[in-house]
């Protein structure tokens, strides 16, 4: 028998996954999603950070189903190519399989800070990349692959949601093609029903709007307040492409390559790298951005349609008994891949406290509040990357200038420079932040702000050597990376492995 009726609205990645924690979180619960084939999905979205493994664990779907289902690869982090217009890169990498005592990693980090060695050294994900490896061994016994220290995945968005539709049919999701033409209230303004074109009604007690860039529930039909990140992250096109490849010296990352007005994103996947180059088109138009690209990949460059957007979010994105999850929610640009993970994140916390039982304005608020916080965070993460040295476009030279950061944002770059690490300790615990500081580890500020050589090292000049980790604690460390590195088979053999192609 079932209690609660919930109706998803969309079938991208976001609406496929909401159907299926949905069905699996809430007891009794009876899930239908309508999406509409005429409309499709977005198709663009293919990185991922670790939380999507964590979300298929959750889900029993296995890795490598989802691997050779939609052509994808793994992901150990991002190389970040000439954000200081020097051809260098540098890498922001996935976790560490030995990360049981903060002060020993603190005290790696210091000591390389002091002799100038880069942070991202310390990485074991960058050292896999650096010898082309996967983070997968093969285990003797099991004769199974299994997976060591930090990963995510890349995967072909189409096939994935495919794959997702597949699953959740088969777990009882009952999915209705149509495209949704009107939302009628009932007498408190909760949503009663949806109206798809041709008449059918679909009616429900908590509807999910996962209506992509439509919108449709949240933005079009509660109109609620859209908080704009255009004054510090103005890129709002987006300029997908494919790059066709043998399936050969795939790397076990994301690219992103910063460009004369922005960025490209370059994701392998089976046959090809999935791209897009996202710009700001104040300073250039698609002929523009085209040519540019032709001239750094030499190759024709061809794109079916190109991505408007504007950077932000909805403040609200829980109106009465409507919950908005993935672009419907706001979308702020794919550098770090967030979009998906702050969205299951918005989900799982929502669902775990059974928020969808609940008509309390003060919960709602705090709610909304939390999730806000949550992309302002990435909001801010993301700015970050654009403090580098580079500084030959007008894009480029006005970028810091016009663009300038928040109090925050100000104060962490201000700090690093002039004392170090340290204001990781608790002078920002109190900050309006407080709530989503966790979102991304220290670590994961430090890579991009040493990539971007944003830290002094001279505060470390004046520690003692005996803070800073000894000589045998450090060679412990890299004999069992290297251990670990050795057993790790190469990309392109698990590649080939999990897509099933002979050698
Ligand atoms: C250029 C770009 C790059 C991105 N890269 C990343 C990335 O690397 N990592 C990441 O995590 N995220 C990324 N994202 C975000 C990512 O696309 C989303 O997080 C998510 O994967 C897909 O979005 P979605 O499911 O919300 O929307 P969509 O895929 O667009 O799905 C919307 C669904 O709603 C349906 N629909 C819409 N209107 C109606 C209607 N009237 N009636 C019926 N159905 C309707 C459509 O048919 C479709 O099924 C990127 C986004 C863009 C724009």
């Amino acid at each position: 028998m079932y209690n609660k009726k919930f109706v998803v609205v969309g079938g991208g990645t976001a609406g496929w996954l909401t159907a299926l924690v949905v069905q699996k979180m809430v007891k009794n619960s009876f899930v239908t999603l309508v999406e509409s084939d005429d409309i499709g999905i977005l198709g663009a979205g293919e990185g991922t950070v670790p939380y999507l493994i964590s979300i298929l664990s959750y889900l029993n779907i296995p890795i490598m189903d989802v691997l050779y289902e939609s052509d994808g690869s793994i992901k150990l982090g991002i190389e970040f190519s000439n954000w200081n217009g020097d051809n260098t890169s540098y890498f922001h990498p996935f976790g560490n399989p030995k990360t049981q005592n903060s002060n020993f990693e603190k005290g790696i980090y210091f000591n390389f800070i002091k002799n100038d060695i880069p942070v991202q050294n310390y990485s074991l994900q960058y050292k896999l990349f650096l010898n082309n490896k996967s983070n997968f061994i093969l285990d003797s016994n099991t004769k199974e692959f299994i997976s060591k220290g930090g990963y995510a995945l890349h995967f072909n968005a189409r096939k994935l949601a495919k794959f997702l539709r597949e699953i959740a049919e088969k777990r009882g999701i009952k999915r209705i093609e149509g495209i949704v033409e009107k939302i009628n209230n009932n007498e408190t303004d909760n949503v009663d029903n949806i109206i798809l074109k041709g008449g059918t009604k679909i009616e429900g007690d908590f509807f999910f709007d996962c209506s992509g860039f439509n919108r449709l529930i949240t933005g079009k039909h509660y109109n609620s307040e859209w908080i704009s990140y255009k004054d510090v992250l103005p890129l709002d096109t987006a300029l997908p492409f494919f790059i066709s490849h043998n399936n050969k010296n795939i790397k076990p990352v994301t690219e992103a390559i910063a460009m004369k007005y922005g960025w490209v994103w370059k994701i392998p996947v089976k046959d090809r790298y999935g791209c897009g180059y996202v710009f700001d088109s104040s300073y250039i138009d698609n002929d523009d951005a085209k040519k540019e690209l032709e001239e750094y990949f030499q190759v024709p460059i061809e794109s079916p349609k190109t991505f408007k957007f504007n950077a932000g979010c909805y403040k609200n994105i829980w109106i009465k008994n409507t919950l908005a999850i993935g672009l419907s929610s706001g979308f702020i640009e794919p550098l770090e891949a967030t979009s998906i993970w702050i969205n299951c994140l918005n989900l799982f916390s929502f669902l775990h406290n059974n928020l969808h039982e609940i008509d309390d304005d003060e919960i709602r608020e705090k709610y909304n509040h939390v999730c806000f916080k949550r992309n302002d965070i990435v909001k801010e993460f993301i700015h970050l990357h654009y403090f580098g040295e580079r500084s030959d476009s007008v894009f480029w030279i006005n970028f810091q200038n016009k663009h300038s950061p928040s109090n925050y944002l100000r104060q962490k770059i201000h700090f690093s420079k002039k004392i170090g690490l340290t204001w990781d300790n608790d002078i920002f615990e109190n900050s309006d932040l407080h709530i989503a500081s966790k979102l991304f580890p220290t670590e994961s500020w430090l890579m991009v702000m040493d990539g971007l050589k944003m830290i002094d090292k001279k505060p470390y000049d004046f520690l003692q050597n005996e803070f800073l980790v000894k000589n045998e604690i450090f060679h412990e460390e890299f004999v069992f990376q290297r251990e670990l590195i050795e057993k790790c088979i190469s990309n392109d053999d698990f590649c080939r492995f999990v897509w099933k192609i002979d050698q």
